[in-house]
């Protein structure tokens, strides 16, 4: 217990209780969210590996709770996975982020691509692909504009409806982008069985490539195999020049991390991109 009012509950109720009914108290926040216009898309920036110029962004999800705050995604995405949240927020994040990459179209800020996270539970969704199809409607985005990052982990759950649905989206032209790649186990026959478009590798390994020889391995096994599928490698949570360096050195197409730009608010990266520009 951290705080003195659950210090009080202790004497009554298990730890694991208050866990629950903290959960609880997030899910029924998260509920009015949305309508409460508490959710921000924030964009990252991704570049190309040789030419540093920005290819297209991730949108990365943020909730601005009117008590508690800031709250980190990795905390209340789980809590919307498994109460179905996940699909009215998820249709929200698709037709937010594909009017906004739109916009910047029409600014000429961005033409590049808007990558957008998908999670396990919208997976068994049949009506994902208009879902897709709907906010790239509303918003006039090109299909080729738009990317879907997927895990292994969300994929291979119920993998024959997942197969089928994603063949459909890919079939709308819209690129599927294999998320964390490398914290998985059957990661071979995950890239044949699904035909990705692009393959990330997951930060942990670029963190500790020049380190480790180990996860440098995995990260020059994991391009080598990307490019034997025709995908195309992104190394994510590039922070450091020296990684950017040894990465692209090992032939990965395109990079994401802090050492490009953080993840920033609409109007953070529009002053970004006019910096940009203007260089
Ligand atoms: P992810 O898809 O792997 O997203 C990348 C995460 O790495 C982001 O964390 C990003 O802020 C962080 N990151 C980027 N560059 C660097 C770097 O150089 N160093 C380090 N240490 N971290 C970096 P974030 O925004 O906290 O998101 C966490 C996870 O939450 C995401 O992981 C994704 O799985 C999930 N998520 C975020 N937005 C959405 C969404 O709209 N829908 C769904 N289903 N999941 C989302
Ligand atoms: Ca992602
Ligand atoms: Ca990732
Ligand atoms: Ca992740």
């Amino acid at each position: 217990a951290k705080s003195a009012g659950r210090n009080r509950h202790c004497f009554f109720v298990p730890e694991m209780n208050i866990e629950v009914s903290e959960r609880l108290n997030i899910e029924n926040d998260l509920r009015h969210a949305l309508a409460h216009d508490e959710l921000r898309l924030h964009y990252q920036p991704v570049v190309d590996a040789k030419s540093k110029m920005i290819v297209g962004c991730e949108a990365l999800l943020r909730w601005q709770h009117p008590k508690h705050g800031f709250m980190q995604p990795d905390r209340f995405i789980p809590i919307a996975e498994e109460s179905d949240l996940i699909i009215d927020i998820g249709q929200w994040v698709l037709e937010q982020a594909c009017q906004q990459a739109r916009k910047w179209q029409d600014l000429g800020l961005m033409t590049g691509f808007v990558a957008v996270n998908v999670s396990a539970r919208q997976l068994r969704e049949p009506a994902l692909t208009q879902t897709v199809q709907k906010a790239l409607e509303i918003s006039g985005l090109l299909p080729n504009k738009l990317e879907l990052e997927l895990t292994e982990g969300s994929v291979l759950q119920g993998t024959i409806i997942a197969r089928r649905i994603l063949d459909e989206i890919q079939g709308l032209g819209v690129r599927l982008v294999a998320d964390d790649f490398g914290t998985g186990y059957s990661s071979l026959s995950f890239l044949k069985l699904f035909r990705f478009d692009k393959v990330k590798i997951d930060r942990e390994f670029v963190r500790d490539m020049l380190s480790d020889q180990g996860d440098a391995a995995i990260v020059k096994a994991t391009i080598a195999m990307a490019h034997a599928f025709g995908a195309t490698a992104v190394g994510e949570g590039v922070e450091t020049a020296a990684q950017a360096g040894v990465i692209h050195h090992c032939g990965c197409d395109q990079l994401q991390g802090y050492f490009f730009g953080r993840p920033m608010s609409v109007s953070d990266l529009q002053e970004f991109l006019h910096l940009g520009a203007l260089e």
